[in-house]
């Protein structure tokens, strides 16, 4: 239903400066009309559009004064949503927006449901899909890193990417068509060398992407990550030391009881989510505070687990059962407290025994060794690529499961072509090739995921 007229607070519950009723729809203009008087004697009605206009939100009712308000006034097609939009800037506090929200309800709209401007924006070609989903992005960035790879994707590089590997996709298509419709010796013989050498080089181009699509994710959603090691070797103590140098947002983890607080520390501009699972920060028991069973979780759960060592102490049992509890798990081993105890011996015993964990003598007090687990941490993250001079175009799984089954379409188109089969084959693969891409962008997408995506999304946006 894109013919009725949406409203919604925009900004968040609670008190602030400013408030904001969002309207958008046909009725929009016509419910301003009904609730705002305005203080300047100027009629808003005859000025452009994009204008902000100074009045009071009247209850016609009662003929009340409910607030004193900026009216912004924008006239589609040059909104958000490309309809008629108002907005009631309004003082930020749950009862005025909540009644000037309600007397817009009475005057013709309805609620919003959750990001339902921002769908109305893809429905009506103002954005596609992916440059919708970065909307959400840039609201939870976490890091600066990752607020550019949001805006890159707003900013369509991907979309632009996705459309021209569709370009070259169709330019194969009617090829092969061109080649049924006119099946003469030879043209076919050589139409199948040329396009099998096309298919290559889009797979190569593919390839990069996905190969990117590998971190990108992290820089969006950023590093679910864990310290563990057993007690008194210094966890707290890098913890604390982590969030006073590198605290980005504190977050709470959805989900789960409000008793876990997610630090958010800035790595080189990837999101290290930090669980302060087992009350790092205080020193009760681990065991004591959240039992034994969830942190087994929680480090299951963990992209990344920070396994600390004490040098002065060297290897114990419980550090060798610690070790073989992550084996299997992405990690860095820290061999800590350096500065009073032998880290290198330490570290060349353990090296060995997890040869694909890299070990970083450190130590928490000095301050010695923790550039380079910042190093090593971003090296993990990026595939032993060079550092990051390029942001991934990537980073949604489902961006990249779509490039993922286009790449596979175009193996079977590979193999048809060289196995010599009917055209007519080749043709719907190259087809079914393209609209994996469309499911990007929004062209080929199926309903139920739109919905999902848009269900994610905060009321009012
Ligand atoms: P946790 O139980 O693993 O969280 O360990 P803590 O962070 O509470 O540290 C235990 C003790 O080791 C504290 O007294 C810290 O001050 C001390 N400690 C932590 N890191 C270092 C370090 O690098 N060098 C030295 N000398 N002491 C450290």
């Amino acid at each position: 239903m894109l013919d009725d007229t949406i409203a919604a607070i925009a900004t968040p519950l609670g008190e602030g400066a400013i408030g904001i009723v969002r309207v958008s729809g046909p009725e929009a203009v016509a419910i301003a009309e009904k609730l705002f008087v305005s203080r300047t004697g100027v009629d808003w009605r005859k000025q452009g559009s994009h204008r902000l206009f100074y009045g009071l939100v009247v209850d016609p009712a009662t003929g009340q004064p409910v607030d004193e308000v900026l009216l912004g006034v924008m006239y589609a097609p040059r909104t958000f949503t490309r309809e008629d939009v108002v907005e009631f800037n309004c003082h930020g506090g749950i009862v005025p927006l909540r009644r000037i929200l309600e007397l817009v309800l009475q005057h013709g709209a309805r609620l919003a449901e959750p990001g339902e401007f921002t769908r109305r924006a893809f429905l009506n070609g103002r954005l596609d899909l992916a440059q919708a989903e970065s909307i959400l992005d840039i609201i939870r960035a976490k890091t600066e890193a990752g607020l550019a790879v949001a805006m890159s994707l707003l900013a369509g590089e991907l979309s632009s990417r996705v459309r021209a590997f569709q370009d070259r996709l169709l330019g194969l298509v009617a090829q092969v068509e061109a080649s049924i419709d006119f099946p003469e010796e030879g043209i076919e013989e050589a139409t199948r060398e040329d396009m099998v050498e096309s298919v290559r080089a889009i797979m190569g181009d593919l390839e990069e992407l996905l190969r990117q699509a590998r971190y990108g994710k992290v820089y969006r959603e950023g590093l679910r990550t864990v310290i563990v090691g057993r007690p008194n070797v210094g966890k707290s103590s890098l913890l604390n030391s982590l969030l006073r140098e590198k605290r980005a947002i504190v977050t709470e983890i959805p989900g789960t009881t409000r008793d876990i607080i997610e630090e958010v520390v800035n790595i080189r501009g990837i999101p290290i989510r930090l669980a302060d699972t087992a009350g790092l920060r205080k020193t009760d028991d681990i065991v004591e505070r959240i039992g034994v069973e969830r942190s087994r979780d929680l480090v299951k759960m963990a992209d990344l687990v920070l396994v600390v060592l004490d040098a002065s102490t060297g290897l114990t049992p419980e550090d060798r059962s610690i070790l073989e509890l992550v084996r299997e798990q992405t990690g860095i081993i820290l061999v800590n407290k350096s500065d009073i105890g032998d880290g290198e011996a330490l570290a060349r015993q353990v090296t060995p025994l997890f040869p694909d964990k890299p070990v970083k003598v450190i130590s928490v007090k000095t301050g010695q060794g923790l550039a380079q687990v910042e190093e090593a941490i971003e090296r993990m993250i990026l595939g032993g690529q060079a550092v990051a001079s390029q942001l991934p175009l990537v980073s949604h799984v489902r961006h990249k499961q779509a490039l993922a089954r286009c790449y596979e379409h175009l193996q079977e188109v590979l193999r048809a072509l060289s196995a010599g089969e009917n055209l007519d084959l080749v043709a719907i693969d190259l087809r079914a090739a393209w609209e994996a891409l469309g499911e990007i962008t929004g062209t080929t997408v199926a309903e139920d995921i739109v919905d999902r995506i848009f269900r994610d999304f905060c009321i009012g946006k």
